[in-house]
């Protein structure tokens, strides 16, 4: 900003309210957010001065923002540092270097102590009563924290630019966190907003206002408390931190799985790998890679067996990736799906792997609302195969069986009845084989599939056994489709 131009809104304010406010102590851009000086380059400036201050009250840590408008903290070492909104801007990008994110844009998160807004609350009731009355200034006070970001955001922008197309600061995935803390804040906080009813944010424009018309019924209350308004003078600076990362997004898909001995999730039983490889980590790992992340979640909707195979058009799947350095482009979307599906050992594949939104989880759990699955099941019985079991078997439509929790999973599920439907059946010969047959069923979902052939000692009625008149087993099982309303199509 061009020194006439800062000049002049200096001139503008009305010097008497700004040397009251240098004599409470307060630092100059808490003065000019006190009355609600607008414009984020007057922030942003580091020669912000007033004439008529003394030099020597500049000094001292502002008995409003504690010291965080005047760049003075202390860091994680304790040491205490009086810096230039500019340094501070260099230490950050230092930081960003040094992570090594990809970024075109970036948002600005700021947490200070909650005792600077009841600092602001008291101080606009002050000003207020006692100024109110007055033509030549506006009242409303900039918050600290938007402030804060004025006064930084612009350093930051030109220090980043050379590696960036453009450096906004608006609604970014990408989050430069800054956090003040103070030793003063744990007192008090509380009552943090009975202070004052001056102090309600509203949206006007490009900052937050805080601060309203004073209201004259109000103000004879407040008078006497407000003439004798002191802020206490605060010896220690804020302690201060920054850091950055990257919010969470979403890859959504379906996944097939051609092995009987890959887990949907890793499995580790008494620090023993259950099955060679899970899908959470061939599909996850790669993404991971990809996109140097820090880490992901899996959640597929339903799952399979390990020795059951998801065939077809696949399970729908979302992975959440979390802190990513990149964020990938579609091309690179589809490098990924490349890359899971070349990989040597061909256990799991991925179809229509993309960028969803975070409204993802909500859609899969719509997703996995009650539909019909079919399977085919690789069955023996223990005699030979007639001609009239594939009739008896293919006529029952919409077949009730009553399923008692299967032995299997009592020991993590709690035992009940219920009852589940088999919308269709049809079987099919097993070349040079009397005794085995595949068994292709539609069901409800939620069916124990390896229960309704086997019976499970009577626990799931009808079964293929009982229907057969026979003992019947299940050697293979695969999910060959998955009907839900599912996005991931
Ligand atoms: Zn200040």
């Amino acid at each position: 900003m061009a020194e006439e131009e800062l000049e002049k809104v200096v001139e503008s304010l009305p010097s008497d309210v700004v040397n009251d406010l240098a004599s409470l102590g307060l630092c100059n851009r808490c003065i000019f957010r006190a009355l609600g000086v607008q414009g984020h380059r007057i922030y942003a400036s580091p020669s912000l001065f007033f004439p008529s201050i003394h030099h020597h009250q500049q000094q001292q840590l502002c008995t409003l923002c504690l010291g965080i408008l005047q760049f003075s903290f202390s860091d994680d070492s304790g040491i205490l540092h009086n810096k230039q909104n500019d340094d501070v801007a260099l230490l950050i990008a230092d930081m960003l270097k040094r992570q090594r994110y990809h970024f075109e844009s970036f948002s600005l998160e700021v947490s200070i102590p909650p005792i600077i807004l009841q600092n602001d609350n008291s101080l606009s009731s002050y000003i207020k009563t006692k100024y109110g009355s007055q033509q030549n200034f506006h009242v409303g006070c900039i918050s600290a924290k938007d402030a804060l970001k004025f006064s930084l955001v612009h350093p930051l922008q030109n220090l980043l630019k050379s590696s960036l197309q453009e450096c906004k600061s608006s609604a970014s995935s990408f989050r430069i966190r800054l956090t003040y803390t103070h030793s003063k804040a744990s007192k008090g906080a509380e009552n943090c907003s009975d202070t004052a009813q001056g102090c309600k944010r509203r949206k006007t424009g490009e900052s937050n206002l805080v601060g309203e018309k004073p209201s004259n019924s109000s103000l004879e209350n407040e008078t006497s408390d407000c003439c004798k308004f002191l802020l206490e003078t605060v010896n220690e600076p804020c302690h201060f931190t920054y850091t950055c990362y990257r919010t969470p997004f979403y890859f959504g898909g379906r996944y097939l799985k051609y092995s009987r001995n890959v887990s949907q999730t890793r499995w580790i039983i008494d620090d023993e790998r259950m099955g060679e490889a899970s899908v959470e980590e061939i599909i996850g790992g790669n993404i991971l890679q990809a996109c140097q992340a820090d880490s992901f979640k899996f959640h597929a909707a339903g799952r399979e067996d390990i020795d059951v195979r998801m065939l077809g058009p696949g399970r729908p799947f979302l992975v959440e990736v979390q802190n990513s350095r990149y964020v990938p482009s579609e091309l690179s979307v589809e490098d990924i799906e490349k890359l899971i599906n070349n990989m040597e050992n061909k256990l799991v594949r991925v179809k229509n792997l993309k960028l969803v939104g975070s409204q993802g989880w909500e859609l899969m759990r719509e997703g996995e609302a009650e539909k019909q699955k079919q399977y085919t099941a690789l069955v023996w019985i223990s005699r030979p195969l007639k001609d009239e079991d594939f009739q008896c078997v293919s006529s029952l439509n919409d077949l009730k069986v009553l399923q008692r929790t299967p032995i299997r999973v009592l020991h993590r599920r709690s035992p009940l009845e219920r009852e589940k439907i088999i919308h269709w059946m049809k079987m099919e010969t097993v070349a040079g084989s009397s005794q085995y047959f595949l068994l292709h069923l539609c069901t409800q979902a939620g069916t124990y599939i390896k229960e309704f052939v086997h019976g499970d000692l009577g626990r799931t009625h009808p079964s293929i056994g009982s229907i057969l008149g026979c003992r019947a087993e299940i050697l293979q099982l695969d999910v060959t489709d998955i009907k839900m309303e599912c996005f991931l199509t």
